[in-house]
Formats: C-alpha cells, structure tokens, sequence
C-alpha cells in the first residue's frame, strides 16, 4: 500500500492532560490505537481526533505536542462533550446500535446539532489536510455524517467508513428520527466496512428500505456510484496475549491468583462496565444455576473485572446501581461471612494482571446483550497456551460469529445460560482441548494488522470518481445563474424538492417549499418548470395553484400554464397497458411491500418497503415476464431508486426539454435532478447550461448539491439574488403539441 493515510477517529491515539509538569501526553485506552498502531507507526499517516479537555491551553501548543506523533486535534468543547458525546453518540446512537431501546434518549434537542457541528468541524480539518491520492479512513459510530460531508470538500478522494458497533435490525434502525441522514452520512464513503456481514446486510438493507438504494453483490449504488459494503471482522495482536501468558511476571501472578481461590474454580469476565455488556443477565444467571446445584458455592470463586467507563451518562449510575445491588443479593443468599463469591473488582488494569486472569481463569463469560465484535473473548482465547479451559459467549457478540466452539449462549434465555455455565465448569479436559485448539486457530489465523490491510486494499481499489463526476464548486456557476437576465430552472420533485417518502402519494410539499417556488416564480425574468415521473393528478394537486410550467409521466403530459389544459404527447392508452398491469399486478400481490402505481402511460412497480432479497427475486421474475411480452417493442423499462416502471418507449425528461426551452429563449438553464430519470435531462442540456446533480451520486450534470436541503438553499439564493415581480406570467404557451 503506497498511499497516505488520514485516520480520523473521535479520540486520537494520545490523550493530553495539563498537570503541574505541563502539557503531558498519554496513550489513550481503547482497542482502536492497538488496531491501527500497524498502520500508523508504518509511517505515512496523519491521525486526526479528540485529544481530551485541556483547558487553558492555547490550540495552536496542543497542535504543537501532538506533531511528533502525527496527530490533528480537533477540540471539542464542554458543552459539546455533553451534547454530542454523552448526548447523541452514547445516548443515542449506542444504546440504539445495541437494541436497548429503552435507554436511547430521543428528546434532547441539543444533541443533534452538536453531533453535527463536531461532524463539520472533523470535515474541515481533514479536508485542510486533503491530498489528492491520499486515503481517509473515518472509523464509528460519532463520525457517521463524515464521509458524506468529506465527499463535497475532497471530490475524487478515496474514502473509507468502519462501523465498530453492531448495525441494528433495520426495524430498529428505523426508529432513529435522523435515520436518513445517518445513512446518507455514511455511505458518502466508498467502503463501508462492518465487522460481520450481518450487520453488512441490515445497512444495505436500511439503505435500500430508507433511501431507495439498489444492492447488487455487496455494492449499493449511491445514483451509479458504487459503495461497497463488506464485513472485515477485527483481530487481535494474538502473538503478543500468547507470549505474554507465558511471561514469568505474568505467571507468578496466575500463582497468586489460583493461591487465592484455594482450588476453587475460577470464573472470570472481562468488559467495561456498560449495559451492553450483559453483567445483569450473567449474575442472574449465576443465581439460578446455584439455586439448581446449590453445592457448586463452594466450589467457585468468581470475578467479575468491570472497568469504569461513560460515568457521565446518565443510564450508566442507574446500571452500576442495578448491579451492585445483584451482586450483593447473590454474596448475600450464597456467600459466607468469611468467604465472599461474587467479586467486583471497579478499575481497569494493567496488561501483565490482565494476561494473569485469562491464564488463571478456568470458565470466562463474555456475554454481552449485544456487542460489535468483543476483543477479550479473542484475548482469553489467545492467552490459553495450553489449550485449556472454557470460552462461554454470548451468540450476540460480532465474535460469535467466528469463535465456532466456545459454548455459545443466548443470555435472555436464563435457564439454557445456567446449564451453560454448569457444562464449563464440568467440562472433561479432553473436550475443552477439542474446543480451545480450534478457537486458538482462528484467532491466530487472523492478526490485526491483516484486518487494516484488508480494509485500505479494499479502499485501494475502489474506482474513483471519475473526471466526470459533478463538482462542488458551485460559486462561479452560481455568479453567472444569479446575474443572469432571463433564468430557465427545470426541477426534479420527488428526491429533488422533498425527499422520498414511503408511499409516493405520502411526499406532499411543506409551506416552506410552496413558498420558495411561489416567489421563485414571481422573480423577475425567471420560468420554473417541475418534469417529474408522477401522474398529472398528484403534481396538480400537489403544486396546481403555483405559476410553473408541470410535466408529469416524465414528459408525457405537460402544462405550460396554471390552469392550462394538460395535453399528452401519445394517444393514450396504450394498448399493452391492460396485459401488463394484470402481469404486474400478480407479482405485486405476492411481494409484503411492493405497491403498483398506475398512471396513464406508465405503470410503476414501487418496491422501497420489500426485504432486498424477495425484491430481487421478484425483479428477476418481471423482468422476464415484460421481456416476453408480445409488444415489448412498444414500451420500456425503466429501473430507478427501488422502483421498476414501464413506460411508452421514448418518453422521457430529455425528450421534452427542447419545447421547455422554446418557451424561454436565451433563457440561461438551470436543471435539478436526483435519479437515474433525470439523466436523460443532464445528456440533452444545450451549452452553458448549469446541471446540478442532487446527491452524491454519479452524475452527467457539471455540479452537486449534497441533498434535498441544499437544493432549496441553492433555489432559496436565487430567489433572493433578484426583485421579483408580483405578477410573473412569462411562462409562454407551449408550442405545438399533440392532444
Ligand atoms: N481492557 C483494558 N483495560 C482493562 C481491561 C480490559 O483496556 O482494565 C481492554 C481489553 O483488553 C480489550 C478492550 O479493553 O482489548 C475491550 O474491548 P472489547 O471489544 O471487549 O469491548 P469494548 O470495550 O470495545 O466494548
């Protein structure tokens, strides 16, 4: 791999504190640094992040400390710490990745906006550092709007995205009010890596249900640029848990540990003290296996090592308490007043304690509700040199997934876990050897440095963007559009104006929007004309009071005038209508989701709401049903965001451009578009024309806009670069057209 790296992640590598000896810099905790040391101590990388609260520092000797180790700071501010990082990553988007519903806080209207605000300011700093050739990797879930956002400022850079934490079912996914733009954040990059191709799928999944995206392999098209969304489960440095379990230090502390349990089993987890982690459902578990064998007491010393973390958010004292309390009731009904069970040990430690209680542990659960992947189940298995002892897991950790032989538990289900933990302790040597050679094996088989590798040669080899992709820089265009004397604007509706709704009945335009086009088309010297796919009766309903030129059925029908008569350009209907809605109707009525929509040359397959596997069988089932239609040769099919429409053959949005622009000669033009329909538009545009493409995907139109929201402050800049004129009725007859 030969390109600059730019990591971006929310907390750098290093952590700075301000204490009496100055500015001092720490290793931060957490996996990522171990992760990615392979990539960044190799040389050629720059790492940009959080490096803590140092206040009273100026920026630029913070900036100063962190050169040597090749780290950005970008600084978050207290208030900022609260509302993007307690707020919306910890108390939104973790309990909501982890389906802990209950815990997600939905209400706090400060959150977002700072989660925003933290997005656009990593933005700019990577951006400001931008190289051509370089690769950026962003990595979870507090930089989701990244990618995206680094798309307008770097065209053409290679972009990558790794979620660490579990994507969500997307019936859950759903719930999340900034669902979409979440989406749209992510996928902004070219590969969006996961760590199992679960979680792989329920992203595409969302992205096809949400944003009308088509899955084909394992890429999403973002409007014929392609994402690639892949699982890369992370690894462990396995060389190193092995020789360190082998350390004298470390072994004299696993003599001291078993000295402690006085020949009594051990049972060992590991994890932070999060309600992730399950730590309820394990000791609930532990007291119905002692109520089944109370005898097992006083055969077991169990430690639980929960290390402190988030104890700022709210949730985490109520779960601390809720544990507490657990454990106290077990060292209470089971315990003795010389002799206590269950322990709790509240701190994190060191790497050599560590390694001593995987080698001293005879049974270690790690039994997360749920959990992206969970390194200390590869850890526990890595320090085992000699193939003893007993991985309990739980099937909801991403780990699950490879560690085949551990003995693999659903903690809901408390009884099943119960016996589980009883089969650990009870388990002959010969079976935990079986179990534990294999394990061992595959964590060996997958390093972590391979893991870095595999995802930036995955990015590697993402096609760029090509020279033809639209730009962003807008400005200049702007200059010309806004001072331009008569202005020709043809818009897009659906994806364009409004975004996409789940019914195309349901995308009805806001007052805001009704506004904007109202004195969009009081400006002087300005026509606006709306070429959609819909049916005449919805655009009318929906913008029939507004002095626009409308185009329904792409071009089918227009109506030059409010009030004019709409006049279609084919006698209608036409006669393959009747036979292929009856086809079309059987597969719709065996597809959950799908929806026929019926317009007068046109019928419309809608399949956004329908699971992309049965989506994709039906297709392949029309596709050849319409292929073999006596008069195919009569219409054609024509397949956008989740939707397949078939239509009078040469009909489309490029074909009624050139009576829009006899309507407004010397007009300069200005078309705005989303899909795949709209390129017909941007492929018949005369010169000078500004093409802006909505959306970060592939596009014949010279700009882009980001999304519906920078389409209407795009619109809203005209509007208020000119007078307007209270009485606009420029919009000319249409020239000759057939009834
Ligand atoms: N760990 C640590 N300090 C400790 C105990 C554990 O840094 O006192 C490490 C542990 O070795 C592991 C990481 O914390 O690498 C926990 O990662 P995991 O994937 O299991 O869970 P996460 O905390 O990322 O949710």
């Amino acid at each position: 791999m030969q390109s600059r790296v730019l990591l971006v992640s929310n907390r750098l590598p290093v952590t700075l504190t301000n204490g009496e000896g100055g500015l001092q810099v720490h290793p931060s905790s957490g996996g990522l640094a171990t992760a990615l040391a392979s990539v960044h101590d190799a040389g050629d990388s720059l790492w940009f992040g959080w490096p803590g609260l140092v206040e009273g520092v100026p920026e630029a000797e913070v900036a100063r400390a962190l050169v040597p180790h090749r780290a950005v700071p970008i600084h978050i501010t207290p208030a900022e710490v609260k509302a993007y990082y307690d707020g919306y990553c910890n108390g939104v988007l973790w309990p909501l990745s982890h389906y802990l519903l209950e815990k997600v806080r939905f209400d706090d209207v400060d959150d977002w906006p700072a989660y925003h605000a933290v997005n656009e300011r990593f933005a700019d700093a990577v951006a400001s550092h931008w190289r051509p050739g370089d690769l950026i990797w962003v990595h979870d879930y507090h930089l989701t709007l990244l990618p995206s956002m680094l798309r307008y400022r770097c065209p053409g850079a290679r972009i990558g995205f790794f979620l660490h934490v579990p994507f969500p079912g997307p019936e859950v996914f759903r719930i999340l009010p900034r669902r979409n733009e979440v989406l749209r954040g992510m996928i902004g990059a070219d590969v969006v890596g996961f760590h199992t191709a679960g979680f792989a799928y329920s992203f595409a999944y969302a992205c096809s249900q949400l944003l009308g995206l088509e899955l084909s392999g394992d890429v999403l098209s973002d409007s014929g640029r392609p994402v690639r969304v892949a699982s890369f489960p992370i690894g462990i440095d396995a060389d190193a848990f092995a020789t360190r379990a082998a350390t004298p230090e470390v072994r004299t502390r696993v003599e001291a540990l078993r000295a402690d349990s006085q020949g009594r089993k051990l049972l060992l987890s590991v994890d932070r003290f999060d309600y992730t982690k399950g730590h309820v459902r394990r000791i609930l578990a532990f007291e119905r296996m002692l109520k089944l064998r109370p005898e097992l007491k006083d055969q077991l010393h169990i430690i639980q090592l929960v290390v402190p973390t988030r104890e700022q958010v709210g949730a985490y004292a109520d779960y601390r308490a809720e544990v507490n309390e657990l454990v106290g009731r077990i060292n209470g009904a089971f315990g003795s007043p010389t002799r206590t069970l269950l322990h709790l040990l509240h701190r994190a430690v060191e790497p050599d304690e560590l390694s001593a209680l995987y080698v001293a542990a005879d049974v270690m659960l790690v039994t997360p509700l749920r959990d992206g992947m969970n390194l200390v189940a590869k850890e526990y298995v890595a320090s085992r040199v000699d193939d003893d002892g007993v991985l309990v897991l739980s099937e909801f950790a991403g780990a699950a997934t490879e560690l085949h032989e551990a003995l693999q538990i659903n903690p809901y289900d408390l009884d099943a876990f119960a016996w589980a933990i009883m089969r650990a302790i009870e388990m002959p040597p010969y079976e935990q050897r079986l179990r534990m050679s294999g394990l061992r094996k595959t964590v060996h088989s997958a390093p972590v440095a391979q893991w870095a590798k595999s995802f930036l040669d995955a990015l590697e080899q993402s096609p760029t963007e090509t020279a033809t992709s639209p730009s962003v820089a807008l400005e200049q265009a702007m200059a010309i559009v806004m001072n331009a004397p008569r202005l020709l604007l043809v818009l897009d509706y659906d994806g364009t104006l409004v975004d996409f709704a789940p019914s195309p009945r349901t995308a009805t335009p806001d007052k805001a929007l009704l506004e904007l086009l109202r004195r969009l088309s009081a400006r002087a010297g300005t026509s606006v004309h709306v070429v959609s796919g819909r049916s005449r009766d919805s655009l009318e309903a929906f913008l029939g009071e507004l002095d626009l030129g409308l185009h329904a059925e792409h071009g089918l029908w227009s109506r030059f005038e409010r009030r004019a008569e709409w006049r279609s350009r084919r006698p209608l209907p036409p006669s393959w209508l009747d036979p292929v809605r009856s086809s079309m109707a059987r597969v719709v009525q065996r597809t959950d989701g799908a929806l026929l929509e019926e317009k007068s040359g046109a019928l419309a397959f809608h399949y956004r709401a329908t699971e992309p596997q049965l989506a994709r069988r039906r297709l392949e089932e029309l596709r050849a049903v319409l292929a073999a239609d006596p008069q195919a040769g009569e219409f054609e099919v024509l397949e956008g965001s989740r939707v397949l429409e078939v239509r009078l053959r040469g009909v489309n949005k490029g074909a009624v451009l050139p009576e829009i622009l006899a309507s407004a000669p010397g007009a300069t033009v200005v078309p705005l578009g989303d899909d795949r329909a709209d390129e017909a538009l941007f492929a018949a545009l005369p010169p000078g024309a500004v093409g802006v493409h909505v959306g970060t995907g592939q596009s014949a139109a010279r700009y882009r806009v980001s999304g519906v929201g920078a389409a209407r402050a795009l619109l809203k800049r005209i509007v208020d670069s000119g007078p307007s004129t209270p009485s606009m009725t420029s919009l000319a007859a249409p020239p000759t057209i057939g009834r």
